[in-house]
């Protein structure tokens, strides 16, 4: 049985048993899960004739000539002579005693290792050696090598994943369709489990990594597809008509005739994508990416506006005040002179306003509310809430986001102004539709910019000395010293006052870091956005989305320290006004990873673009904090690998629009492995 405790799976002690768990090995199925995390490829055997010093080599041949003793430091010290066909070479081991025993001299063994010249003499020194047998485990094959811990070496391990998987292996059960893994091409699952621990060739251990990645995003997207399956159509399908909203187009042409500019042809594109899934019994759940001023908040806008014409209300949810005030900003434009009741309840909305605010969304008199937290905050119920919007969705926590889907559940729109590659969101976001505006409206000026060498850092302060007299504002970025804020803070407020005092003391100088109070924060940002400071110094922390169009130049310092999706976030705080922007990237260490990302700044300007570029330079775990955001922790695949993920997914959605639930037989072991991945979204 795979459940049987290792500890009645094979001999052992009960200090490997301990050992065993640290490394979450409690049962048979865990150890023949355990794939190694990498290989020694010995499979080569050579000759001494051909003997390649300071390469691996693996020998066949026997060992002759023993002599033991101590060194002076107390060392044990086995010498042997060691021949094959063409020659002889000394063998040394230290602290090995055993060796004399497990290789008798005469005996045909294999010797794996690095071999040095020592004195003009070539020595081999602690090789790994075995036996010549039919199934070599340690040497004379491609070896795999596994995650050890402190007494557990992968040499033991080899040991007892062997006679494991001859005794175990027919009992694991292969959880993929056949159909799939014909038409994918894929080996079996018990192929590929034992190849993986024990390859036969490099070939077949290919196949066995594919497959088992292939199994890993599989999983993970029926996983994030049934969650969607059951936000869309589990809850309150029985009123699923109510839900449809119903699109006259001539209405719909006329409101967008009426706005200032044209759409995009991605905003056109999205538009359409989100209008199709509004007409759905089953509620949206879609997500929009595009570049910071891609125009996310008109396209949300008309959403919005088609839903209010159906009678239904609409909520809009933004992560700061200062953000929620500029999107009610612009949409009561739009929508006052339409006759639409808009309102905005933040924090800070006084008490007796909020209770206004509370009665007329209950009420449904509001047809639309702008808000921060407060819109989620109890006392908030809609009458008949059909639309909810999330800006930077990414800034929510998942219960916060789903506190609002909970309200009748809504069709739901997030907006995200972090692009990430598409097939990375197909995981992290895989919940969701995702919808891409890769495009920016047209006459905009691509952002100036440059890497500054420190002897340069003169040139650019007389620079923007000058560009501030012209009127302009400057954001600075201070450099990434670790993870503490405390820390973080102090450095902005020590580089805020050697600016102040040193090098622009005519001008009027405000810092911005995580440790101030929100109002204390907001206050700053609109003193910066009302042009009374010409500078502000901030820590990487700069609100999200915040829009003042005569800022023009961000600086950021120790430009090498951040990622290139960090450093395309924080350009995006210009270059929305009609004058030239600059983005200028101070540093001083130069290894070649990070001028590789600094060049690439001044390459690309769009997000996708750099997210891409930054995916194949860093991994995803380092770019996006492996818990935090959700990245799975994968072994065999890697997320930056989109054929596969692009396949797992259409075949994942294939058999999700069959059989949702996973119930058919076929589809039970599917159901069984993304249970113990994660419990389904159930609503409680
Ligand atoms: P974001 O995607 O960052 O939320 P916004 O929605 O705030 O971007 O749009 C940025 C600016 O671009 C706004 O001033 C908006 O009015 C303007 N805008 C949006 N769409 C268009 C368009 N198609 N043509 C011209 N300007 C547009
Ligand atoms: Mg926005």
């Amino acid at each position: 049985m795979l459940e049987t405790p290792l500890k009645k799976a094979f001999r052992t002690t009960a200090k490997h048993i301990k050992l065993l768990e640290i490394l979450g090995l409690k049962n048979v199925r865990d150890l023949l899960l355990y794939f190694p995390r990498g290989y020694t490829d010995a499979s080569e055997t050579n000759s001494l004739s051909h003997i390649q010093i300071g390469e691996l080599n693996t020998f066949e041949g026997y060992l002759s000539n023993y002599f033991n003793r101590r060194t002076k430091t107390g060392k044990f010290l086995t010498k042997a002579l060691f021949t094959d066909d063409s020659g002889s070479i000394d063998i040394l081991w230290f602290n090995q005693p055993h060796v004399t025993r497990m290789f008798p001299a005469g005996k045909r063994v294999l010797l794996t290792g690095k071999p040095k010249m020592n004195m003009k003499r070539i020595t081999l020194m602690n090789p790994i050696g075995e036996l010549k047998k039919e199934n070599q485990l340690h040497t004379g094959r491609i070896v795999p090598v596994y995650h050890e811990t402190k007494g557990l070496t992968s040499k033991w391990l080899r040991g007892k994943i062997q006679p494991i998987l001859e005794m175990y292996i027919h009992e694991l059960q292969d959880p993929l369709p056949q159909e799939i893994r014909e038409k994918l091409n894929l080996i079996s699952y018990k192929k590929a489990v034992q190849e993986v621990h024990f390859p036969t060739d490099d070939r077949s251990l290919e196949e066995a990594k594919k497959r088992l990645a292939f199994d890993e995003l599989f999983i993970l997207q029926l996983k994030v597809l049934q969650k969607k399956w059951y936000w869309q159509h589990h809850f309150g399908m029985e009123d699923g008509d109510t839900r449809k909203i119903k699109i006259e187009n001539e209405k719909l042409d006329a409101f967008i005739k009426s706005l200032p500019f044209k759409l995009t042809n991605a905003q056109k594109k999205t538009l359409d994508e989100i209008l199709e899934d509004l007409q759905r019994p089953y509620a949206m759940a879609r997500l929009v990416q595009g570049d910071v001023g891609s125009g996310k908040t008109i396209v949300a806008g008309i959403a919005a506006k088609v839903t209010m014409d159906n009678g239904k209300q609409v909520a809009l949810m933004a992560p700061t005040e200062i953000l929620a005030k500029q999107h009610y900003k612009t949409l009561a434009k739009l929508f006052i002179p339409q006759g639409i009741n808009i309102q905005i309840l933040l924090g800070s909305t006084p008490e007796k306003v909020k209770k206004e605010i509370y009665n007329a969304i209950a009420t449904g008199t509001v047809d639309i509310v702008i808000g921060t937290h407060a819109l989620i905050q109890e006392g908030v119920t809609f009458r008949k809430l059909g639309l909810a919007i999330i800006d930077e969705q990414h800034r929510f926590g998942v219960k916060q986001r789903n506190i609002l889907k909970e309200q009748g559940t809504p069709h739901l729109l997030s907006l995200s102004a972090t692009p990430i590659p598409r097939t990375l969101a197909m995981t992290i976001y895989g919940d969701q539709d995702l919808s891409i505006i890769d495009e920016l409206p047209p006459g905009r000026k691509p952002i100036i910019t440059r890497i500054v060498p420190e002897e340069k850092r003169n040139d650019a302060y007389e620079w923007i000395e000058k560009q501030i007299a012209e009127g302009r504002q400057v954001f600075i970025v201070c450099p990434l010293i670790d993870e503490s804020d405390e820390m973080q803070s102090k450095s902005v407020i020590k580089e805020y006052e050697h600016l102040a005092t040193n090098i622009f003391p005519k001008l009027k100088l405000a810092f911005l870091h995580g440790r101030l109070k929100q109002e204390e924060k907001d206050d700053i940002m609109d003193r910066f956005s009302k042009n009374e400071t010409n500078i502000l110094v901030s820590t990487s922390v700069i609100e999200v989305g915040i829009d003042v169009p005569n800022a023009t130049i961000m600086i950021i310092e120790g430009a090498e320290h951040f990622g290139l999706s960090q450093l395309h976030q924080f350009r995006g705080r210009v270059g929305r006004g009609e004058h030239q922007s600059y983005c200028f990237l101070f540093t001083n260490k130069e290894t070649p990873q990070a001028t590789h990302r600094l060049k690439a700044m001044t390459e690309h300007q769009s997000g996708f673009k750099l997210a891409e570029i930054d995916l194949e330079l860093r991994g995803p775990g380092e770019i996006y904090g492996a818990r935090q955001s959700g990245i799975p922790d994968l072994k065999m695949a890697s997320l930056s690998d989109s054929k596969v993920i692009a396949q797992a997914r259409a075949t994942a959605e294939k058999i999700i629009a069959e059989d949702p639930l996973l119930k058919k037989t076929e589809h039970e072991p599917l159901q069984a492995l993304i249970a113990e991945k994660e419990e389904v979204y159930i609503k409680d």
